[in-house]
Protein backbone atom coordinates (compact mmCIF):
# COMPACT_ATOMS: atom_id res chain seq x y z
CA UNK A 1 0.00 0.00 0.00
CA UNK A 2 1.28 3.50 -0.60
CA UNK A 3 0.34 7.00 0.45
CA UNK A 4 -0.06 10.08 -0.94
CA UNK A 5 -0.76 13.20 0.88
CA UNK A 6 -1.44 16.67 -1.47
CA UNK A 7 -1.15 19.78 0.31
CA UNK A 8 -2.68 22.51 -0.74
CA UNK A 9 -1.38 25.82 -0.52
CA UNK A 10 -1.60 27.74 -3.18
CA UNK A 11 -4.59 30.14 -2.15
CA UNK A 12 -4.37 34.12 -1.91
CA UNK A 13 -7.40 33.53 0.31
CA UNK A 14 -8.75 37.10 -0.08
CA UNK A 15 -10.87 36.71 3.03
CA UNK A 16 -8.20 36.99 4.92
CA UNK A 17 -7.59 40.57 4.01
CA UNK A 18 -3.92 40.35 4.34
CA UNK A 19 -1.13 40.38 2.53
CA UNK A 20 0.26 37.62 3.39
CA UNK A 21 -1.71 34.54 2.51
CA UNK A 22 -3.23 33.06 5.00
CA UNK A 23 -1.43 29.65 4.82
CA UNK A 24 1.60 31.33 5.55
CA UNK A 25 0.58 33.92 8.82
CA UNK A 26 2.31 33.08 12.22
CA UNK A 27 0.06 30.55 14.63
CA UNK A 28 1.79 30.67 17.59
CA UNK A 29 5.42 31.13 16.29
CA UNK A 30 5.17 28.61 13.60
CA UNK A 31 3.35 29.06 9.63
CA UNK A 32 -0.37 27.77 9.86
CA UNK A 33 1.27 25.34 7.41
CA UNK A 34 3.42 23.92 9.22
CA UNK A 35 0.45 22.17 11.40
CA UNK A 36 -0.83 19.76 9.15
CA UNK A 37 2.85 19.10 7.07
CA UNK A 38 3.87 18.01 10.60
CA UNK A 39 1.31 15.66 11.63
CA UNK A 40 1.42 14.07 7.61
CA UNK A 41 5.15 13.96 8.54
CA UNK A 42 4.87 12.15 11.54
CA UNK A 43 1.87 9.76 10.74
CA UNK A 44 1.77 6.56 8.05
CA UNK A 45 1.71 8.69 4.89
CA UNK A 46 4.52 7.62 2.85
CA UNK A 47 4.74 11.13 0.54
CA UNK A 48 3.45 14.40 0.44
CA UNK A 49 3.26 16.56 -2.38
CA UNK A 50 3.09 20.63 -1.43
CA UNK A 51 1.10 22.71 -4.07
CA UNK A 52 1.83 26.30 -3.90
CA UNK A 53 2.16 29.44 -5.77
CA UNK A 54 5.16 29.59 -8.36
CA UNK A 55 6.98 32.54 -6.32
CA UNK A 56 6.43 30.77 -3.25
CA UNK A 57 7.73 27.80 -3.76
CA UNK A 58 11.63 28.87 -2.71
CA UNK A 59 10.07 29.86 0.31
CA UNK A 60 8.12 26.93 1.22
CA UNK A 61 11.30 25.12 0.08
CA UNK A 62 13.88 27.28 3.04
CA UNK A 63 11.38 27.81 5.56
CA UNK A 64 8.65 24.93 5.93
CA UNK A 65 10.21 22.19 4.12
CA UNK A 66 13.74 22.40 4.78
CA UNK A 67 13.59 24.53 8.31
CA UNK A 68 11.18 22.00 9.97
CA UNK A 69 12.74 18.64 8.04
CA UNK A 70 9.72 17.27 6.80
CA UNK A 71 11.49 14.70 4.85
CA UNK A 72 8.42 12.82 2.98
CA UNK A 73 8.14 16.03 1.20
CA UNK A 74 8.91 14.51 -2.42
CA UNK A 75 7.60 17.39 -4.75
CA UNK A 76 6.90 21.34 -4.64
CA UNK A 77 4.83 21.79 -7.48
CA UNK A 78 3.24 24.99 -8.71
CA UNK A 79 -0.76 25.24 -8.28
CA UNK A 80 -3.00 26.72 -10.36
CA UNK A 81 -5.82 29.57 -10.57
CA UNK A 82 -8.84 27.84 -8.86
CA UNK A 83 -8.53 24.85 -6.17
CA UNK A 84 -8.74 21.89 -8.30
CA UNK A 85 -6.61 23.26 -11.02
CA UNK A 86 -4.33 22.83 -7.92
CA UNK A 87 -5.07 19.54 -6.91
CA UNK A 88 -4.56 18.43 -10.60
CA UNK A 89 -1.48 19.22 -10.54
CA UNK A 90 -0.74 17.84 -7.92
CA UNK A 91 -1.92 14.40 -8.81
CA UNK A 92 -0.25 14.71 -11.86
CA UNK A 93 3.13 14.89 -9.90
CA UNK A 94 2.60 11.55 -8.45
CA UNK A 95 3.76 9.08 -11.77
CA UNK A 96 1.74 6.81 -13.07
CA UNK A 97 4.65 4.20 -13.26
CA UNK A 98 5.15 4.03 -9.86
CA UNK A 99 1.90 3.82 -8.84
CA UNK A 100 1.56 0.84 -11.21
CA UNK A 101 3.77 -1.04 -9.37
CA UNK A 102 1.83 -0.82 -5.92
CA UNK A 103 -1.56 -2.28 -6.21
CA UNK A 104 -3.39 -0.26 -3.69
CA UNK A 105 -2.60 3.47 -3.53
CA UNK A 106 -4.75 6.26 -1.76
CA UNK A 107 -4.62 9.97 -2.29
CA UNK A 108 -5.23 12.24 0.89
CA UNK A 109 -5.66 15.90 -0.74
CA UNK A 110 -5.74 18.21 2.21
CA UNK A 111 -6.15 22.33 2.69
CA UNK A 112 -2.93 23.80 4.05
CA UNK A 113 -5.15 26.42 5.80
CA UNK A 114 -6.50 23.45 7.88
CA UNK A 115 -4.35 22.84 11.02
CA UNK A 116 -5.91 20.19 13.15
CA UNK A 117 -6.08 17.53 11.15
CA UNK A 118 -5.48 14.51 13.63
CA UNK A 119 -4.00 11.48 13.52
CA UNK A 120 -7.09 9.49 14.50
CA UNK A 121 -9.20 11.24 12.03
CA UNK A 122 -5.95 10.22 9.13
CA UNK A 123 -6.56 6.40 10.45
CA UNK A 124 -10.14 6.44 10.73
CA UNK A 125 -10.24 7.82 7.03
CA UNK A 126 -7.67 5.15 5.58
CA UNK A 127 -9.89 2.48 7.20
CA UNK A 128 -12.86 3.26 5.27
CA UNK A 129 -11.08 4.32 2.01
CA UNK A 130 -9.96 0.85 2.31
CA UNK A 131 -13.60 -0.65 1.71
CA UNK A 132 -15.12 2.74 0.06
CA UNK A 133 -12.46 3.64 -2.28
CA UNK A 134 -13.82 7.79 -2.05
CA UNK A 135 -14.06 8.98 1.24
CA UNK A 136 -14.49 12.81 3.07
CA UNK A 137 -14.73 13.75 6.36
CA UNK A 138 -17.28 15.97 8.00
CA UNK A 139 -19.41 16.75 10.94
CA UNK A 140 -22.89 16.52 11.37
CA UNK A 141 -23.77 21.28 10.73
CA UNK A 142 -25.07 22.92 14.21
CA UNK A 143 -26.95 25.59 12.52
CA UNK A 144 -30.09 25.41 10.70
CA UNK A 145 -29.15 25.90 7.08
CA UNK A 146 -31.31 28.17 4.60
CA UNK A 147 -30.91 28.48 0.48
CA UNK A 148 -31.58 31.77 -0.78
CA UNK A 149 -32.61 32.92 -3.61
CA UNK A 150 -30.73 35.62 -6.04
CA UNK A 151 -32.91 38.56 -3.70
CA UNK A 152 -31.75 37.04 -0.33
CA UNK A 153 -34.97 35.25 0.15
CA UNK A 154 -35.23 31.83 2.08
CA UNK A 155 -36.51 29.58 -0.66
CA UNK A 156 -35.70 26.08 0.63
CA UNK A 157 -34.75 24.73 4.39
CA UNK A 158 -33.02 21.44 4.20
CA UNK A 159 -33.69 18.80 6.96
CA UNK A 160 -30.67 19.74 9.16
CA UNK A 161 -30.32 16.42 9.95
CA UNK A 162 -28.87 15.02 6.50
CA UNK A 163 -26.51 18.02 6.56
CA UNK A 164 -22.65 17.44 6.82
CA UNK A 165 -20.47 20.33 6.92
CA UNK A 166 -17.64 18.48 4.76
CA UNK A 167 -13.83 18.93 5.49
CA UNK A 168 -10.55 17.89 4.18
CA UNK A 169 -8.69 15.37 4.28
CA UNK A 170 -10.85 14.28 1.00
CA UNK A 171 -9.35 10.46 0.44
CA UNK A 172 -9.45 8.16 -2.92
CA UNK A 173 -8.31 5.49 -4.90
CA UNK A 174 -5.34 6.94 -6.87
CA UNK A 175 -6.53 5.94 -10.09
CA UNK A 176 -10.51 6.66 -9.41
CA UNK A 177 -9.80 10.26 -8.37
CA UNK A 178 -6.41 11.09 -11.30
CA UNK A 179 -9.19 9.74 -13.59
CA UNK A 180 -12.46 11.58 -12.41
CA UNK A 181 -10.31 14.57 -12.37
CA UNK A 182 -9.08 14.35 -15.77
CA UNK A 183 -12.10 13.85 -17.42
CA UNK A 184 -13.56 16.40 -15.51
CA UNK A 185 -10.97 19.13 -16.10
CA UNK A 186 -11.44 18.10 -19.90
CA UNK A 187 -15.03 19.56 -19.76
CA UNK A 188 -13.49 22.44 -17.92
CA UNK A 189 -14.59 25.36 -20.10
CA UNK A 190 -18.19 23.89 -20.70
CA UNK A 191 -18.43 24.24 -16.79
CA UNK A 192 -17.44 27.88 -16.77
CA UNK A 193 -19.76 28.51 -19.04
CA UNK A 194 -22.31 26.84 -16.86
CA UNK A 195 -21.51 28.74 -13.54
CA UNK A 196 -20.38 25.66 -12.15
CA UNK A 197 -18.46 26.02 -9.06
CA UNK A 198 -16.03 22.99 -8.02
CA UNK A 199 -15.68 23.32 -4.31
CA UNK A 200 -14.41 19.86 -2.99
CA UNK A 201 -12.71 16.91 -4.37
CA UNK A 202 -15.83 14.55 -4.43
CA UNK A 203 -17.85 16.67 -6.49
CA UNK A 204 -15.36 15.52 -9.04
CA UNK A 205 -15.99 11.52 -8.37
CA UNK A 206 -19.73 12.65 -7.85
CA UNK A 207 -19.73 13.97 -11.13
CA UNK A 208 -18.17 11.09 -13.44
CA UNK A 209 -18.28 8.44 -11.33
CA UNK A 210 -21.00 5.59 -9.75
CA UNK A 211 -18.67 5.03 -6.70
CA UNK A 212 -20.56 6.49 -3.66
CA UNK A 213 -18.47 8.61 -1.66
CA UNK A 214 -18.88 8.05 2.56
CA UNK A 215 -18.47 10.31 5.06
CA UNK A 216 -16.17 9.97 7.56
CA UNK A 217 -15.93 11.72 11.31
CA UNK A 218 -13.76 14.70 11.10
CA UNK A 219 -13.43 16.81 14.08
CA UNK A 220 -15.54 20.30 15.17
CA UNK A 221 -11.77 21.68 16.00
CA UNK A 222 -10.34 20.66 11.96
CA UNK A 223 -11.56 24.52 10.55
CA UNK A 224 -10.19 25.84 7.79
CA UNK A 225 -8.20 29.48 8.36
CA UNK A 226 -10.57 31.61 6.38
CA UNK A 227 -11.69 35.32 8.01
CA UNK A 228 -9.54 36.73 10.53
CA UNK A 229 -11.31 35.13 13.80
CA UNK A 230 -10.42 31.60 12.76
CA UNK A 231 -6.38 32.69 13.67
CA UNK A 232 -7.70 33.43 17.12
CA UNK A 233 -9.85 30.34 17.53
CA UNK A 234 -6.69 28.11 16.26
CA UNK A 235 -4.26 29.95 18.92
CA UNK A 236 -6.94 28.87 21.30
CA UNK A 237 -6.63 24.67 19.95
CA UNK A 238 -2.88 25.46 20.73
CA UNK A 239 -3.04 26.24 24.21
O1 LIG B 1 -9.91 29.23 -0.91
P1 LIG B 1 -10.15 28.06 0.00
O2 LIG B 1 -10.13 28.48 1.44
O3 LIG B 1 -11.31 27.21 -0.35
O4 LIG B 1 -8.88 27.16 -0.21
C1 LIG B 1 -8.76 25.88 0.38
C2 LIG B 1 -7.32 25.41 0.22
O5 LIG B 1 -7.00 25.30 -1.16
C3 LIG B 1 -6.30 26.37 0.85
O6 LIG B 1 -5.36 25.63 1.57
C4 LIG B 1 -5.70 27.08 -0.35
O7 LIG B 1 -4.35 27.47 -0.17
C5 LIG B 1 -5.81 26.02 -1.45
N1 LIG B 1 -5.93 26.59 -2.81
C6 LIG B 1 -4.98 26.23 -3.76
N2 LIG B 1 -5.07 26.76 -5.03
C7 LIG B 1 -6.04 27.64 -5.36
C8 LIG B 1 -7.01 28.00 -4.40
C9 LIG B 1 -6.93 27.45 -3.13
O8 LIG B 1 -4.08 25.44 -3.47
N3 LIG B 1 -6.07 28.14 -6.58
Amino acid sequence: MKTTAIVLSAGRGTRMNSDVAKQYLPLKGRPVLFYCMDIFQKSFIDEIILVCAKEDIEYCKEEIVDKYGFSKVSQIVPGGKERYNSVFNGLCAISDVSRKASEESYVFIHDGARPFVDMDMLERVLDEVKVHKACITGVPVKDTIKVSDADGFVCDTPNRSSLYQVQTPQVFEYKLIKDAYKEVLDKEQELREKGVSITDDAMIVEAVSDIKVKIVEGSYRNIKITTPEDMIVAASFIG
